[in-house]
């Protein structure tokens, strides 16, 4: 007997933290699983704006899937590069630009990609920060404008040039807006001595009355508190109207003006085309479910991790979209799966939440515990290190961090752009469309 064809195929859609987790807990023996992600290597989202800021190079962040799946935990899984164009739920079968696929069972992990809440023109002018190609194009763009301002002599074209807005007052624009303080106070004066702290403008513009809302009112005052350190300017209970020409305009009347703003106020549900029959999605554009990450009104198909939406009676308005909330449903499902049903709720345990704000600085709600300050860096550099997948990653990113606290090293600030030639991209990938059955 052919054990393989035996097996039930699951496909999984995504492999951030979710689809990663389930894949390493499903059981392979009793059912045949391939893993499709648009990018060849897992990331990190929390470590972005170290890649923005260089603090980090993006390899230390990233790791490739096709090693992953050769490790004990994943070994049989398979890997497909590839960007799901739709999914067909009457002939089971999910499309990418290079083949479709057949499955028995759907996993769905495809995460959130960037909200500009219908506002189009938005998604030409402004930086984001979903992904490592969205951090390192962020990255160029800041150590481009440091270079063109260090040997610009007109001030007000200097401070034109280095201004920066962050939209959005949750842990990433806390800590993209901390990271870009940091290299005005520490770095700039160091190594781009046509440059002074007084050219460089940072502006963080949250639309409610504090900070990091999703954590404790603590945790808000004191990251209000080290971004003043770091000369950051705090705009908070104010909107963004518009962004054109160069200006922000906000709520209150006021502008600012900038060619950088940086967007991290809102994400949505990967939008992902269906055909022959419904997937409902709930608030922030996330895939309704059930309790046990069943999509509603389907037998064989289950989402999991940020793009999945499902209340519970303590979570009256969705599980949080948390690194850990993904980690725990991506391994609850597949010990479901494993039992041959899928029944039992999902429990989500809480173990927190953290947001650091340049050296020295960060705050962590722990259950009852707060930290903040030095200690609370040390917990946060801690937690992240030990989530990094690969001892090689752990180690790099622990050498660089050591090293950067005590030399503030420059080397990671390097302006590697996309290659002229060939002037003519062609996808020839794109014709090379496969079909299994
Ligand atoms: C800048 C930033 C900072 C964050 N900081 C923290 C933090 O400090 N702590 C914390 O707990 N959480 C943090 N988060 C949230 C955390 O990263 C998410 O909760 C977590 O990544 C969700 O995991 P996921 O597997 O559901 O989705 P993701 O990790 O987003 O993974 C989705 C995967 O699906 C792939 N994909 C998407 N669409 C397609 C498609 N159509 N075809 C093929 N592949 C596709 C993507 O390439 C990706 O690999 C942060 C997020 C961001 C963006």
């Amino acid at each position: 007997m052919n054990t393989a064809s035996a097996r039930q195929r699951i496909v999984v859609v995504g492999g951030g933290f979710a689809g990663l987790n389930f894949v390493k807990h499903i059981d392979k023996k009793r059912y045949e699983v391939i893993i499709i992600d648009r990018n060849n290597f897992h990331s990190f989202p929390p470590l972005f704006y170290q890649v923005a800021s260089s603090g980090l190079d993006p390899a230390s962040i990233s790791f490739p899937f096709r090693r992953e799946m050769s490790k004990k935990r994943a070994r049989g899984v398979r890997y497909h590069m590839g960007d799901v164009r739709s999914i067909d739920l009457a002939m089971h079968t999910v499309i990418t630009q290079f083949e479709t696929l057949t499955y028995d069972k759907l996993v769905i992990a495809a995460g959130t990609t960037n909200n500009f809440f219908g506002n189009t023109d938005l998604s030409k002018k402004v930086f984001t920060l979903k992904s490592t190609s969205e951090a390192l194009r962020l990255r160029n763009e800041i150590l481009g404008r440091l270079e063109r301002a260090s040997i610009c002599a007109d001030q007000q074209t200097r401070r034109k040039l280095l201004s920066f807005v962050v939209i959005g007052g949750g842990p990433s624009g806390v800590e993209v807006a901390g990271a870009i303080g940091e290299m005005k106070r520490y770095i700039i004066s160091r190594e781009y001595p046509g440059i002074s702290a007084d050219d460089v403008s940072v502006t963080i513009v949250e639309g409610s009355d504090r900070l990091l809302r999703s954590m404790s009112r603590q945790a808000s005052e004191q990251a209000l508190a080290a971004l003043g350190s770091l000369m950051v300017d705090v705009k908070l209970n104010t909107l963004m109207d518009s962004y054109d020409d160069g200006t922000v305009s906000l709520h209150d009347g006021t502008t600012i003006h900038s060619d950088v703003v940086v967007w991290t106020a809102g994400i949505t549900g990967e939008p992902l085309p269906v055909s022959g029959g419904d997937i409902s999605r709930g608030p922030g554009g996330r895939i309704l479910t059930d309790i046990c990450n069943r999509v509603k009104g389907q037998h064989d198909v289950f989402a999991i991790g940020d793009i999945a939406y499902c209340e519970s009676e303590d979570y009256p308005h969705g599980f949080p979209q948390l690194a850990q909330v993904a980690i725990q449903q991506g391994r609850h499902l597949a010990r479901q799966l494993n039992g041959g049903r899928v029944v039992d709720p999902f429990v989500y345990t809480d173990r927190g939440s953290m947001a650091t704000i340049g050296r020295n600085r960060a705050v962590a709600d722990l259950g009852h515990l707060h930290l903040h300050g030095f200690t609370a860096w040390l917990a946060w550099m801690f937690i992240h290190l030990i989530s990094l997948l690969g001892m090689r990653n752990k180690l790099t990113v622990l050498i660089n961090w050591i090293w950067a606290y005590f030399t503030y090293n420059a080397s990671l600030r390097l302006i590697i752009r996309a290659s002229r030639y060939p002037e003519e991209l062609s996808d020839s990938q794109d014709a090379d469309f496969v079909n299994h059955t």
